[in-house]
């Protein structure tokens, strides 16, 4: 017995019930933020499956996150049961993962592809601008796979973006892609964006594979409508809209799927990712006979916190108008604060989250604090740490990122895919196993003499010609490790068992453990972490979003090797944010304005609310970027629901260099009276705006920038460098430190004594510091 009508549409307003019991016609669902679109859409699902009788397996819901994703999932067990398991509910690049695991033949690649990240990409498009002598000065590899990326994003493949190159630099450009992806496709592996646009080409080259599906996803929904790029466009097109090229003509006809898409058209922030907010402004055009709903009230947030929101999204151009009222109340004014400098501000949101869960207001859990750029996170850990604040970085490096997790996976995917040289090339000699830089030029010769893979030169190392005799038999000694444990992931043995056998069989944990390096202590405690993943998941490898139980009952996918790294492979920024404890008062949230997206919290610190910071300075002259800025600060004022801060720094350190930089546009924007400004004498201080229109790349320091000293600064730099030698802290190895401008480290070595005392620090990313302690700003924590 499911559940009753009453129950699936309680808590709906009129709109949203008429989203959900609508049939037929594509659906399209336009409200402001906080209107209930996510509900409707989980809503929906649950009356599909409970009231018209849908087979969870006939949908298909489509999330911007993977952890999105599992609480949508997890929401419609709890209302339809277990039997909606087997839904796909995931983000565009799962499901496209999922499908291709199945058809990947069909496209020339075996099933076990691996799928490269970030740095796996940054890798392999440096060695293809090696193999291309392409000028290190001009053409970086990050620039080329952002151009790539945008080709992919469009569904250009190299023949096109060769074709139609205009000038010298478009032709390397194209050159780079097309020798990318032959290195991709040697590695048997995909980029992110391939996954889209390989979906895309499959259901185009052969119409029975995109009508299987069809014929399977019988509703397919889609959150955040907004931010899909034309790669997801497409392949939404090809599974819904009416297909006039069916495979066979005298086949019955397949009825294009149900569809509905839920959006705001305010809220869309990844044009830098090829977004293209005319998906959801077009949806009309493109399916017709589309309804549309529009949803106007919030449920979120305050009167005056959405008073703010829409006085500031409404000084961008050329948008529809909406009006989204909330019968929430006034609630607390918005409270805004001008600090000296980002140090000031921190302390400042750190002082105010104290009084909040003082007062007993609040818990930590409730409060997330949001910065434009990763880089401002580092000022408030800084801060939390010294008054004991909890917190939890979303973002930033993230546990897959470190060096011994991604070794750990490198060995693991080698294992599945020996064809991935990126993996391979990176455990050959990780820990040290003496097969050096010239033994890996003698293999590399013999592999492109017989065009053989790297992996098959290793195997056959002993016609490599010029390996010395040494090499040759560590190579043969590691391919043997390798080949038994091969046999290990063929045996189809659990994914937990596999790593830990890894590493106790490569000497990788033996290293760890016979280091002196104190971060190598925290490389063990992350290796144990990492196993500890794969157990749970080797456990259950239903639980989490992009498992299929049918896949499953069919052997599919298995508690082992191959799956555990598909589902690592996908896990995105904002799957990092604590599970709520109810037991436990939680943690701050600190994040990027771009991860809080649908997200929401009782508290919210929209800090660094400065020009040339948030709005950023790449978009100060350029009103298409100011309108995206201005949909992010949109974004970030819809996630508070009672209380909303707001803060600016006069001063801000970035790139070591102070600077001035004026309050950013968007305060003037708010009405007046909703916010409480808690130091007014500064805020008046307008600095001259600097000129940063010059069109520099994101990230990188302008020359506007850093010419702009005021005295003042000058002064407060001068004063810092006069300042008294400070009592030396007394050090030993292994001590956790604090540097003013490197932040943590770890100490690794003590020399000298007294006034001559030298401590060598590593700072993680900023690296291994001696520093003369007399004058070192660091402090002891
Ligand atoms: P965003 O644009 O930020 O993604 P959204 O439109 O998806 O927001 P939801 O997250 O679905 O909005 O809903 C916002 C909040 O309002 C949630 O806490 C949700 O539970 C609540 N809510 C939605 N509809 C109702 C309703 N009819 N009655 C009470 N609460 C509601
Ligand atoms: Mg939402």
């Amino acid at each position: 017995r499911g559940p009753s009508r009453e129950e699936l549409l309680e808590g709906l307003n009129e709109p949203q019930r008429a989203a959900v019991v609508h049939e037929g016609a594509p659906l399209l669902v336009v409200a402001g933020a906080g209107s209930g679109k996510t509900r409707v859409l989980t809503r929906r699902i649950a009356w599909l499956i409970s009231e018209r009788r849908a087979h969870p397996g006939s949908i298909l819901a489509i999330t911007f996150t993977n952890k999105a994703a599992a609480e949508m999932k997890e929401r419609v067990e709890d209302l339809v049961g277990k039997r909606a398991r087997i839904m796909w509910v995931s983000t565009f690049h799962s499901a496209c993962v999922r499908i291709l695991r199945k058809e990947a033949d069909k496209l020339g690649y075996k099933s076990n592809f691996s799928i490269y990240d970030a740095a796996d990409q940054k890798r392999l498009m440096t060695l293809v601008c090696n193999d291309l002598d392409l000028d290190p000065r001009r053409y970086q590899p990050g620039a080329l796979l952002h151009w790539v990326s945008n080709q992919k994003n469009e569904l250009r493949d190299p023949e096109d973006a060769t074709k139609d190159a205009r000038n010298h630099l478009e032709e390397t450009y194209a050159a780079a892609y097309t020798a990318y992806q032959r290195r991709l496709r040697e590695a048997n592996a995909l980029d992110f964006d391939d996954l889209i646009m390989s979906t895309v080409h499959l259901f185009q080259a052969f119409p029975e594979v995109r009508e299987t599906y069809r014929r399977r996803f019988r509703h397919v929904l889609i959150d955040e409508y907004q931010d899909t790029n034309h790669a997801q466009y497409a392949l939404i097109h090809q599974l819904c809209a009416d297909d006039p090229e069916q495979s066979d003509p005298d086949a019955e006809r397949v009825e294009p799927a149900e569809l509905m898409v839920v959006g705001d058209a305010d809220q869309s922030i990844y044009a830098f990712r090829g977004a293209n907010i005319r998906n959801i402004l077009d949806f009309e055009q493109d399916f017709p006979n589309a309804t549309s709903i529009l949803l106007e009230q919030n449920y979120r947030s305050t009167q005056t916190i959405l008073t703010a929101a829409n006085s500031v999204i409404g000084h961008n151009k050329g948008r529809k108008e909406k009006r989204l009222w909330s019968d929430a109340g006034d609630g607390e004014r918005i409270v805004g604060y001008v600090a000296d400098d980002e140090r000031d501000e921190a302390r400042f949101v750190s002082e105010e989250i104290d009084k909040l869960t003082d007062e007993g207001a609040h818990r930590p859990g409730d409060v997330a604090v949001f910065y434009r750029t990763n880089a401002q996170s580092r000022v408030f850990e800084e801060v939390f740490i010294r008054t004991g604040m909890p917190y939890k970085v979303v973002g930033g490096v993230r546990f897959y990122e470190r060096r011994e997790v991604r070794d750990a996976l490198a060995y693991l995917r080698m294992l599945v895919n020996p064809a991935d040289q990126v993996s391979l090339r990176r455990i050959l000699n990780t820990p040290k196993r003496g097969i050096g830089d010239r033994a890996v030029a003698c293999v590399n010769a013999l592999a492109e003499r017989d065009r053989i893979t790297f992996w098959e030169a290793l195997r056959r190392a002993q016609d490599a010609p010029g390996l010395a005799t040494r090499s040759l038999t560590q190579i043969q000694g590691f391919v043997a490790m390798v080949e038994e444990l091969q046999s290990m992931v063929d045996a189809g043995e659990r994914a937990d068992v596999v790593l830990e056998t890894v590493l106790a069989r490569s000497g990788y944990l033996t290293w760890l453990e016979e280091s002196d390096d104190p971060q190598d202590e925290t490389r063990l405690e992350n290796l144990a972490e990492l196993v500890a993943v794969a157990r749970e998941f080797a456990e259950d490898p239903l639980a989490g979003p992009s498992a299929d139980p049918t896949d499953v009952e069919a052997g599919i996918v298995a508690p082992g090797l191959a799956d555990f790294l598909e589902r690592v492979a996908l896990v995105a920024d904002t799957d990092q944010i604590p599970d709520d404890d109810p037991e436990d008062s939680g943690v701050v949230t600190l994040m990027t304005l771009h991860t809080a997206k649908g997200l929401e919290f009782p508290v919210v610190f929209l800090t660094g609310l400065e020009d040339g910071v948030f709005p950023h300075a790449r978009a100060l002259g350029d009103q298409p970027e100011l309108e995206e800025e201005r949909r992010l600060a949109y974004v970030g004022v819809t996630r508070a629901r009672e209380r909303l801060y707001i803060s600016r720094a006069v001063v801000r350190s970035a790139w070591g260099a102070p600077s001035h930089n004026p309050g950013s546009r968007f305060l003037d924007e708010l009405p007046v009276d909703l916010v409480d400004w808690r130091r007014t004498e500064a805020a008046q201080t307008r600095w001259s705006r600097p000129d940063l229109s010059g069109g520099q790349r994101f990230g990188e320091p302008t020359a506007a920038g850093r010419r702009n000293f005021s005295a003042a600064a000058v002064r407060a730099d001068a004063a810092a460098r006069a300042k008294p030698a400070r009592e030396i802290p007394s050090l030993e190895p292994g001590d956790r430190v604090l540097h003013d401008s490197f932040g943590l480290g770890t100490v690794v070595a003590l020399e000298g004594a007294g006034e001559k005392s030298v401590a060598s620090i590593d700072f993680g990313s900023e690296g291994v510091k001696r520093l003369l302690l007399r004058y070192a700003p660091v402090e002891k924590l």
